[in-house]
């Protein structure tokens, strides 16, 4: 029997990783024990290694079910290029290639075969795989297979049978998708036996969440574009229109900007998102139908021009951001009527405007309107707990929202205008009296002589209509008929009476105030890298990739390449323990990338001279530090840290104080108890020449030499500053 130990060693041997994400080992160890499996992580969650690692320590072959092509090519190029005997069969091939893989898998070479469902599930298939070494079943995005998804493919419902046809066998499922009757449908619909259901964490911590009301749509989208020069995006539009002006405008300012939308040639349509996956341009610019299939592992941030129709949604298309696990940023500009525009296109179109769909629409708004952790809201949709207070990956956390100092009131200046117009207007004319504007219409009906004319102007209509939102998505205020006229609820009209808790707030960003710096952990992830270097790379790792006709990130991915651009490994075995090189791309590549470190002066280094105040220079050589350094940020403890990067604590106390030196931060409060440290600073001339043990004695070993020693170094970085 294999063992997950050979799977681990398997990890490190072809992919070049050292240690399981959450769930991986679990899913793997159901794999190697034949124990049927539904498997339910976060899009980039590592789902692919799940089975694909296992397949490589079992005998015989495994055979993937896929429902794209495009899908199961890039697999098959990313599992060749690390030196995995990987095909697919498909209808693309020619009899020629076809007759490659029957030998393939007739001589029992094979270790994994990409299948789509269709094709599986002719007679001629099963029987030939009937007389094959086949060790087990993957079916990857098993959501289709049931109507509850929002992919549903029939060809999916076929493939009960393999429990019927192949009854020694495994079957094992792999879904994005999150919710409970979906993955219960799964088990029922391909039959499982007493199935082990492994459901990860739906949160994404590499991303960074921020809702913008809307202000300036193109402007807002311009600012997002601006802080990622040179890096892959996806800007997702409502409609096809919208698409095309947008492209229009990117292309007009000199960006590299394609459109994908239902309503182009297929022709058109993939050669633009070819260009897109290999990197030949930067934006793509796309109603929802753009996605699925799409495996770039590098997308620096997802904007949404408009609301999303579910949170579901949003989930799925901010999580083609940042699968490679770096920061990547996601930007939703919303705004009320986004809702309207839903309401219409979903009771006109094909699918009915049902109640479901009604409350899905509900809930997103909710949480755009909501000054509530975005990470939090998301995670605790799909049922979960979020236990982190401030996440310091979203908006509300990274204190870019303002909340208003007193709700009460200023709801109630709100809900009383929307009774003087006699609950007969909608969002738009009552944030326009309330501001007092002097529009024609406002006169006409006699507003401008309401009480609550004007009573607003200082906050101008645009914050007012976000608080109507907020009101509304609070439950303080409803929207009615085809007018979207607003009404009091009862607990709106409690309100009044100030019986209630709203909670109103504006977007810094709103006001075209953005941060225009970047997030602490996306500097973060950029620490100790040279970005000269990581230019020179990232063109020799296109060239690669152009020889070999693959998309960019099957040669290595951003975060090895940053990896290789931070710690500039000089032999071969230096670089095949960066983290996302596996042995066979060591030997392929080593060469070539390791020409061009050797001729980069050593930047980093000079940089840490100049940088750190201390002679000892940050030990970059470790980049398990710089892992920590995200978690430092957010003033996790050295217990927490210790924890999630599963570490002695001694190692931790470590990397505070790489963490400390290289931000020069003097500050070691969130670590060391401010009465130690003024304790030891009192007596801190005991530890003369940096020897800490009179110290340690002077408190009686009370104070270990782990806090000494970071309230020295803090003590030291605030002298020089
Ligand atoms: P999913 O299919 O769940 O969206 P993928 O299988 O595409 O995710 O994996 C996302 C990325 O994470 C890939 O670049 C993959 O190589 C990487 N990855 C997977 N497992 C690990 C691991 N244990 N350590 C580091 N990186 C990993
Ligand atoms: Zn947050």
């Amino acid at each position: 029997m294999q063992s997950t130990i050979d799977a681990k060693q398997v990890l490190k041997d072809i992919w070049g990783y050292d240690s399981f994400r959450p769930l991986q080992a679990e899913s793997v160890d159901c794999v190697l024990h034949r124990r049927d499996s539904v498997t339910v992580l976060p899009t980039g969650g590592g789902k692919s290694i799940c089975y694909q690692a296992p397949a490589l320590c079992l005998d015989g072959m495994a055979v993937v079910v896929s429902p794209l092509i495009s899908l199961m090519k890039d697999q098959v190029d990313a599992l060749r290029a690390c030196g995995v005997e990987a095909a697919f069969a498909n209808s693309t091939q020619s009899p020629d290639e076809k007759r490659k893989v029957v030998q393939q898998i007739r001589a029992g070479t094979l270790k994994l075969l990409y299948v789509a469902p269709e094709r599986l599930l002719t007679e001629q298939m099963l029987t030939f795989l009937q007389s094959a070494n086949v060790s087990c079943f993957a079916i990857d995005e098993a959501h289709c297979i049931s109507n509850w998804g929002h992919d549903f493919r029939p060809e999916y419902r076929g493939l009960r049978t393999l429990k019927e046809r192949f009854p020694g066998l495994a079957v094992h499922a792999f879904t994005a998708t999150a919710t409970e009757s979906v993955r219960d449908d799964i088990v029922a619909q391909l039959a499982l036996d007493q199935p082990k259901v492994l459901v990860g964490s739906f949160d994404r911590p590499n991303l960074v969440y921020r809702m913008l009301a809307a202000s300036n749509r193109s402007q807002q989208i311009l600012d997002v574009i601006k802080r990622h020069p040179n890096e892959s995006g996806i800007i997702y539009c409502i409609s096809r229109k919208e698409v095309e002006s947008m492209v229009e405008l990117l292309q007009s300012m000199g960006h590299s900007a394609l459109a994908y939308h239902a309503g182009m040639s297929d022709i058109d349509r993939k050669s633009n998102q070819e260009a897109f996956i290999n990197d030949q341009c930067n934006i793509i610019v796309a109603t929802v139908a753009f996605g699925m299939g799409i495996d770039k592992s590098n997308v620096r941030y997802v904007i949404h021009s408009g609301m999303p129709k579910s949170i579901e949604h949003y989930q799925q298309e901010s999580g083609r951001a940042g699968r490679d696990g770096l920061e990547s940023e996601c930007v939703l500009i919303y705004s009320g009527r986004d809702i309207v525009v839903w309401s219409k296109m979903l009771s006109d179109g094909n699918s009915e405007f049902n109640e479901a769909a009604k409350e899905s629409l509900e809930a997103i708004n909710r949480l755009c309107t909501s000054a509530t952790c975005r990470h939090r809201s998301i995670v605790e949709h799909f049922g979960q707990k979020f236990d982190k207070e401030n996440c310091g990956g979203c908006d509300v956390c990274l204190g870019e929202i303002e909340m208003m100092d007193d709700p009460i009131t200023l709801s109630q200046k709100i809900l009383s205008c929307v009774v003087r117009v006699n609950e007969r207007f909608g969002a738009g004319h009552v944030a326009k009296v309330l501001a007092g504007a002097t529009e024609q219409r406002v006169i006409d009906l006699g507003h401008d002589k309401l009480s609550t004319y004007g009573l607003l102007r200082e906050s101008g209509v645009r914050a007012i209509r976000l608080w109507i939102d907020q009101l509304t998505s609070q439950g303080f205020l409803r929207r009615e008929s085809e007018y979207q006229t607003l009404s009091l609820t009862d607990a709106g009209k409690r309100l009044l009476r100030r019986d209630g808790a709203p909670q109103l707030s504006f977007s810094a960003a709103a006001t075209s105030r953005t941060k225009s710096s970047r997030t602490t952990s996306t500097l973060t992830s950029w620490e100790g890298v040279d970005r000269e270097l990581f230019d020179d790379l990232r063109r020799h790792r296109a060239q690669i990739a152009s020889e070999l006709n693959v998309p960019a990130y099957i040669v290595f991915n951003d975060a090895t390449l940053r990896d290789l651009a931070r710690f500039k490994p000089s032999t071969q075995k230096d670089f095949g323990n960066i983290r996302g090189v596996g042995q066979q791309k060591a030997e392929r590549y080593a060469e070539g990338f390791l020409a061009l470190i050797a001729i980069r002066p050593d930047r980093t280094d000079i940089g840490m001279r100049n940088t750190t105040p201390s002679a000892t220079t940050v030990d970059t050589q470790n980049s398990n530090s710089f892992r920590a350094f995200p978690m430092f940020q957010r003033g996790e403890s050295i217990e927490q840290v210790a924890a999630s990067m599963e570490r002695a604590t001694s190692t931790i106390w470590q990397y505070l104080q790489d963490f400390l030196r290289f931000n020069e931060i003097s500050d070691c409060s969130p670590w060391v108890d401010p009465a130690i440290c003024n304790r030891v600073l009192s007596q801190k001339a005991l530890a003369s020449q940096g020897k800490l043990k009179p110290l340690y004695e002077h408190f009686n070993g009370e104070i270990g030499y782990e806090q000494l020693r970071i309230v020295l170094i803090c003590d030291q970085i605030s002298s020089q500053q």
